[in-house]
């Protein structure tokens, strides 16, 4: 199953790529608004596999929100792959990896304009993103995959001179600036995946692949950080988990190389879809 934001109403995809609206297909059962299906979801679930769906309609993928717009809690996790933590200068982590948030005013669709920040160094972060689908409490990474909802895309993307300047570092700011956080295009059940603990994850700037790796590369899977999460905190249905990044990331080449005006990013998720972020300049300031 595949269910999306289509300006700002829940949808389903059908077969043929084309949107079926839910609350029209569900009599008002399930509200339009994207987000609070989540809280319902298993309802949702056995609602939309004993429907027969009405013909959907053909869309412009410009007008998809995200998937999840406003989450109550997003968690994202750093130094998942041996490859980036490596190109990071870090070791492997034995515990759990760094855990910081993105603000949810960065949440973006999956096609969208990003404005660069002048003088930073803005870079890209493609990753898989779990979306919590019944609240999640000491969970054991046995039962994790049944507390998913679905799997979508998404990009971290990371102004790094934010992020790292300062005694000491300022993940959460410096990744949720306007913009930086495009999900999409939808969110995939994870039945639907021959195997959702070994998706590929890539990205290319202007058409160069920079990343490219497989999830079965994370070193904490989307399961064990349900476990290991939700044996601190609870975590919330419509919950978001960026569950990190490959190497590849413009940070960790040599020499380094940030994101301009006029790039175009393309994120990709086996199984889902694709991201599209067009990066311009800040628009000029008033002159009075
Ligand atoms: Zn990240």
């Amino acid at each position: 199953m595949r269910v999306a934001n289509l300006a700002g109403r829940l949808v389903l995809i059908d077969a043929r790529g084309h949107a079926v609206d839910v609350e029209g297909a569900s009599g008002g059962r399930f509200a339009a608004e994207p987000q609070a299906v989540f809280t319902r979801w298993a309802d949702f679930r056995a609602w939309a596999s004993a429907t027969e769906l009405p013909a959907g309609e053909p869309f412009d993928p410009r007008d998809l929100g995200s998937p999840v717009p406003q989450p109550r809690q997003v968690l994202a996790v750093g130094l998942n792959y041996r490859d980036h933590a490596a190109e990071s200068g870090f070791g492997v982590p034995d515990t759990l990896p760094p855990v910081f948030t993105k603000f949810a005013s960065s949440i973006t669709g999956p096609v969208s304009e990003v404005v660069v920040p002048e003088g930073g160094h803005t870079d890209w972060e493609v990753e898989l993103v779990a979306v919590i689908g019944a609240d999640a409490r000491n969970v054991p990474e046995s039962e994790a995959w049944s507390h998913v909802a679905g799997l979508t895309g998404g990009q971290d993307l990371s102004e790094r001179i934010t992020q790292l300047q300062g005694v000491s570092a300022q993940f959460s700011l410096g990744k949720s600036l306007p913009g930086f956080t495009p999900m999409g295009p939808w969110l995939v059940t994870p039945d639907e995946f021959a195997d959702p603990d070994d998706v590929e994850v890539s990205c290319s700037v202007n058409g160069e692949q920079v990343q490219k790796s497989r999830t079965a590369q994370l070193i904490f899977s989307v399961p064990r950080l349900v476990a290991e999460l939700s044996a601190v905190l609870p975590l919330l249905a419509g919950d978001v988990l960026f569950t990190g990044t490959p190497g590849g990331v413009g940070m960790g080449r040599d020499p380094q190389r940030w994101l301009a005006p006029g790039d175009v990013l393309v994120s990709r998720v086996e199984g889902i879809g694709e991201l599209r972020q067009t990066f311009t300049a800040p628009p000029p300031a008033a002159s009075s």
